[in-house]
């Protein structure tokens, strides 16, 4: 059998030109499109409006690549962490965190990262490979369907904070937020949407050029070149200066403020100095500070700040004017918090 084409990398174009070639009318491409996004149909079996004959030829030349839940593990406090099995065996995780008013998606963008931030389980994974478009929004789909079993509504929110960096995967990134916002796909609001990045410059430049108006989260966690060096090397090559111009441009052409997560270290930098230093950075650039509580990880002398110290810096934060709250970590007894996704049980 010649390879099929992977019907799911077609734009709506390209699909009514593959079905022109085929004899086939263009509004049976519009169908089928539509059973790929909007009714995510994983098998053109459920195709139930389309011919037996038509979908006998589309199995034919067109495949259809899953992204298969295998394990499901639901926190105490109602978060769930997936386990999701690629077409190529590779498994990534996705996380629901269900709220009093939202629930909220944390999606992964690559198998693994190539970046080793030396505090991140993910970083420690080998980067794979990156995902396609389509496999990012089947996160969401099968999240989605948790979202809604668990409070009887849909997600409200998308965050890109899973495994792997979302803009060394950029094109499937900004495809999947497309399709997840697209009237053709979920519908969801942009606004809804958050990138995480740890501080690629022209990556962050690039996105601010698109004509979209998601938001941009930067995982700072330190706040100088010299600290920031020591635990992100992504830092070496993207000075401090140039992702905060980069952020301030983003801010600039979206209107959108810029979240700064800052995971306290104990006694790296939860310091009044290194507080000082964060209110001074913030000030560059409309802005709040989202501080995290690190989940430590094995192997990694970073250790947790203590809540004495967390709550000292916090404080100073505000006394100055600085927008900021501590993050509460949700799934602790599943390892589903940012961080620890790394494939534990595979
Ligand atoms: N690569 C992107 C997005 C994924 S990481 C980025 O780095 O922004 C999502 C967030 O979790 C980042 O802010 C990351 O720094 C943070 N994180 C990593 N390990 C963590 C840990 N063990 N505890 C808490 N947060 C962690
Ligand atoms: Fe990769 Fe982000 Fe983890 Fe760094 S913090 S290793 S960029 S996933």
């Amino acid at each position: 059998m010649a390879t099929a084409i992977d019907i799911r990398k077609l734009s709506s174009t390209d699909l009514i030109g593959e079905f022109e070639k085929m004899g086939e009318p263009k509004f049976r491409a519009k169908q089928v499109y539509e059973w790929l996004w909007k009714k995510s149909a994983r098998s053109f079996d459920e195709m139930t409006n389309l011919s037996k004959d038509l979908r006998v030829k589309l199995n034919e030349q067109f495949a259809i690549l899953p992204v298969n839940e295998t394990l499901t593990q639901k926190s105490k406090d109602g978060t769930v962490k997936l386990g999701m099995r690629l077409h190529d065996n590779f498994l990534v995780e996705g996380v629901m965190i269900p709220d009093d008013d939202r629930s909220t998606a944390c999606v992964s963008s690559q198998v693994g990262c190539s970046l080793s931030c030396n505090f991140c389980a993910t970083g420690f994974l080998k980067r794979e490979r990156n995902l396609d478009a389509s496999e990012i929004y089947d996160q969401v789909v099968l999240l989605n369907k948790h979202a809604t079993e668990h409070s009887g509504r849909p997600l409200t929110n998308i965050v890109y904070m899973g495994m792997g960096e979302p803009l060394l995967n950029y094109d499937n990134v900004m495809q999947s937020i497309r399709l997840i916002t697209g009237q053709d796909g979920l519908g969801m609001a942009q606004k809804r949407i958050t990138v995480s990045t740890s501080g690629i410059a022209r990556g962050i430049i690039r996105m601010a050029d698109e004509d979209m108006n998601f938001n941009l989260a930067l995982s700072l966690h330190a706040p100088n070149n010299e600290k920031r060096d020591q635990i992100m090397d992504i830092n070496r090559s993207n000075r401090l200066e140039d992702v905060i111009a980069a952020l301030k441009y983003f801010y600039d052409k979206t209107g959108n403020k810029i979240t700064f997560e800052y995971i306290l270290f104990d006694h790296f930098n939860d310091s009044i100095e290194d507080a000082d230093e964060l209110i001074a950075l913030t000030q560059q650039v409309p802005s709040f500070v989202n501080l995290i509580e690190y989940n430590n990880v094995e192997g990694v002398t970073l250790r947790r700040a203590k809540p004495e110290r967390r709550d000292t810096f916090l404080n100073h934060l505000r006394k100055h004017g600085v927008s900021a709250a501590v993050r509460r970590s949700r799934g602790k007894d599943i390892d589903a918090a940012c961080g620890q996704l790394a494939n534990k049980n595979k």
